[in-house]
């Protein structure tokens, strides 16, 4: 098991094993006068996460947030469980997404529908622990929480992934979790792909918060997918021209009337992206290869069905959803 690494002053990276894969899902933890953690992961993850917690010199105790970029389950799934060891922990999350905390049946439902494909078994992700509403703090774009003097951290509203998405910059290191509003840094940074997730996925959200980001001028980038970078700046553009890239695919076939196969030729271009991880990350690219990639396939063509209204009726195109 990987040890956590600090990444930055104050700041650990806990290696989640997302899904029992190495690399693939970072859970960070602030160490300052007050503690908070970015994001749970999923409840299967939890043993680990606490385990890193404590291998930090930090007691789950003494942990006062729990920030959740945004609900879904590989992000914000294990809080409720997690929560249970940090008894004076409160769970921070997104206006939109708090709801969902407190009774998370849509929540499980909706994730299923999303991976409908089957081949993934979620029965443990569907045991999901509801979250006391006096244990939730709803917040909102420009809303701060002071962890030190010289730890102030801002929420921004980051939507696009999902609606209900934020990001957290941090002043002390002047870093910025990006949860997964810039996509997936994996493989050692060599590989950027970006997840379009059913059902709330919306391009044009997602390049005007990568904008948004951009404008920040952060030294550094926690990806929730995985690990810390540097690279800000190259990072947030290479994430602005794969969404690009989609959507001069989508523009070519509505102009040749060529929608049907679209979604292959998106699929191809997604799973060609990832081929640097074949030889030292087999494991992780066949993951993102079998599932997140056409999961973002899906969720891509369902926004520009529903929000583009361009007709994909054909079989393979959107429908699954
Ligand atoms: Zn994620």
């Amino acid at each position: 098991m990987a040890r956590p690494v600090e990444v930055a002053e104050n700041v650990s990276m806990i290696d989640d094993q997302l899904y029992s894969i190495p690399q693939h899902g970072s859970v960070y933890l602030l160490n300052e006068k007050k503690k908070a953690l970015i994001d749970s992961g999923p409840v299967t993850s939890a043993r680990v996460v606490l385990d890193g917690i404590r291998e930090s010199g930090v007691r789950p105790e003494d942990i006062d947030y729990l920030i959740v970029t945004h609900i879904h389950l590989d992000h914000g799934g294990g809080a409720g469980l997690l929560i249970k060891n940090m008894p004076k922990a409160r769970v921070v999350v997104h206006h939109r997404g708090a709801k969902h905390l407190i009774d998370p049946t849509r929540l499980v439902s909706s994730a299923l529908a999303a991976l409908s494909r089957g081949e993934r078994d979620l029965s443990q992700e569907t045991e999901l622990v509801p979250i006391e509403a006096e244990r939730i703090k709803a917040v909102s774009d420009g809303d701060t929480i002071e962890l030190g003097e010289q730890q102030v951290l801002r929420i921004i509203e980051a939507p696009g992934h999902a609606p209900h998405e934020l990001c957290v910059y941090e002043s002390r290191n002047n870093g910025l979790f990006s949860g997964d509003a810039a996509g997936l840094s994996v493989a050692e940074n060599k590989v950027l792909v970006m997840v379009n997730a059913p059902p709330s996925f919306d391009a044009d959200l997602s390049i005007a918060t990568l904008k948004r980001l951009m404008a920040l001028k952060a030294s550094r980038i926690y990806f929730a997918h995985f690990g810390m970078s540097c690279e800000v700046q190259p990072k947030l553009q290479l994430a602005i021209d794969t969404l690009q890239a989609w959507d001069d695919i989508m523009t070519e076939a509505v102009r040749e009337d060529a929608l049907d196969g679209v979604a292959e030729r998106l699929l191809i271009q997604a799973v060609t992206a990832l081929a640097p991880m074949r030889k030292g990350w087999p494991v992780l690219y066949e993951y993102l290869a079998k599932y997140d990639m056409p999961m973002s396939v899906d969720g891509y063509l369902k926004y520009y069905r529903d929000k583009r209204g361009v007709e994909l009726n054909k079989r393979g195109n959107g429908e699954s959803n």
